[in-house]
């Protein structure tokens, strides 16, 4: 028997922002082998399925790549349907290649099912259009991230250039980031929003400056988090700004507000 290998993207996190596409075949999976970021409702909709967990978490264990290509080719000769399940977009920052060229060269059929990329739903959630008419023309999706034994990268002069940038996998050294766009000529009054776990229940937004992100060392991000650069941002940075000012100015005079005489 030859399966096929269907690599699906799971989208942002909602499990309901899965393709209706990717969701029939779950439903037909014999084996699904998902990322750390899939949610357990995303893989609620293959009950019959056997669930290998072969998750990358950044700096966590991860399940070398050569293991994940062996599984899938080996499950192929078990099961008609195999799924590969991954966050957001299997094509962005993925490692689809690997997979898709294993694949192939074990004569193994493959099919790509796409899936929401987390930078499209955090867009939803800050409610801005990456192109908004008149002020961007440009979208750069970059990420400072260099997979072991890689060449290191030249990622910031596009982020520099482009209208919007959007960086994946570079929340955890965001103030070196924007040390590095500041060297690469970007004004320090460029607006930056970071959103932390799009879709999901623990949706966080934060506004701030180039500058305030250089000077900023502890953001306090846990989930996964995507950073936006850029001028379609100033209006909704500015209200997240004042409303985060406005929420510690209230912190700060509780205590006060308790210790007075009833
Ligand atoms: N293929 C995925 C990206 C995988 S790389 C996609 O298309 O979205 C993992 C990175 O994606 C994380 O480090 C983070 O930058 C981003 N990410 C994934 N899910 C996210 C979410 N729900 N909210 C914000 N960022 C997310």
């Amino acid at each position: 028997m030859m399966g096929k290998v269907y690599l699906i993207g799971a989208g942002p996190g909602a499990a309901d922002l899965i393709t209706l596409r990717g969701a029939e075949i779950l439903k037909r999976a014999g084996v699904v082998f998902y990322d750390a970021l899939v949610h357990p409702d995303t893989l609620a909709l293959a009950p019959q399925a056997r669930l290998v967990a072969v998750g990358k978490r950044c700096s966590r264990i991860s399940t070398d790549q050569r293991f994940i290509n062996r599984n899938l080719v080996e499950a192929a000769a078990k099961y008609t349907v195999v799924v590969r399940l991954k966050g957001g977009d299997p094509m962005l920052f993925g490692r689809a290649q690997e997979e898709i060229e294993a694949l192939a060269a074990a004569g193994v059929a493959c099919e790509v099912v796409p899936g929401v990329t987390s930078a499209l739903a955090a867009s939803a959630e800050i409610g801005v259009s990456l192109t908004r008419r008149g002020v961007s023309r440009s979208v750069t999706f970059a990420t400072p991230r260099v997979g072991e034994g890689e060449d290191t990268s030249d990622w910031a002069p596009s982020v520099a250039s482009a209208d919007t940038a959007v960086l994946y996998m570079a929340a955890g050294q965001a103030a070196e980031i924007a040390r590095v766009l500041e060297g690469q000529g970007m004004s320090p009054a460029t607006p930056v929003i970071i959103v932390e776990s799009a879709s999901l229940p623990g949706v966080r937004q934060i506004g701030t400056t180039l500058r305030g992100l250089a000077e900023n060392t502890d953001l306090q991000i846990h989930g996964p988090a995507l950073l936006f650069f850029g001028e379609v941002y100033r209006e909704r940075a500015r209200a997240l700004i004042a409303a985060a000012l406005l929420e510690e100015e209230v912190a700060d005079e509780l205590p006060q507000r308790r210790a007075l005489p009833r």
